[in-house]
């Protein structure tokens, strides 16, 4: 069994505290946080596939850019889709919540109105 490194992180359902486990970085056995955890392991993580929180099981991943865990969507687990999934957590201002809540087709189409929008103010 190998060295690895823990991130703790709260269930986005219901607070549990959940492990995620790291092999990237140097792997001394520390345990992090969300706030604390190195760059390398965040990003390690956030390519990763969700963990099931063994209370609500909410299927959660980690978003590195925020720093903050969202509640992962069925059926898009490669990292292209993480990355996509990251890109519109930051223009929605949410951890994915929008998405969550109103899907891909509008998650994409309203983060395209708000990038347009802030492009034409930027324009005046
Ligand atoms: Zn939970």
């Amino acid at each position: 069994m190998g060295m690895f490194d823990s991130v703790m992180v709260p269930c986005p359902s219901c607070d549990t505290v959940i492990e995620f486990q790291s092999k990237a970085g140097d792997c001394f056995l520390r345990t992090f946080t969300l706030d604390t955890a190195p760059a390398v392991i965040l990003a390690d993580l956030a390519s990763d596939p969700p963990e099931t929180c063994p209370h609500c099981q909410t299927s959660v991943r980690v978003e590195m850019h925020q720093r903050t865990v969202g509640k992962a969507v069925p059926g898009l687990l490669t990292s292209d889709s993480a990355h996509l999934r990251n890109l519109l957590a930051r223009i929605h201002r949410d951890g994915g919540h929008y998405l969550e809540e109103h899907g891909m087709d509008k998650a994409v189409a309203d983060a395209d109105l708000i990038i347009a929008r802030l492009h034409a103010k930027n324009d005046e």
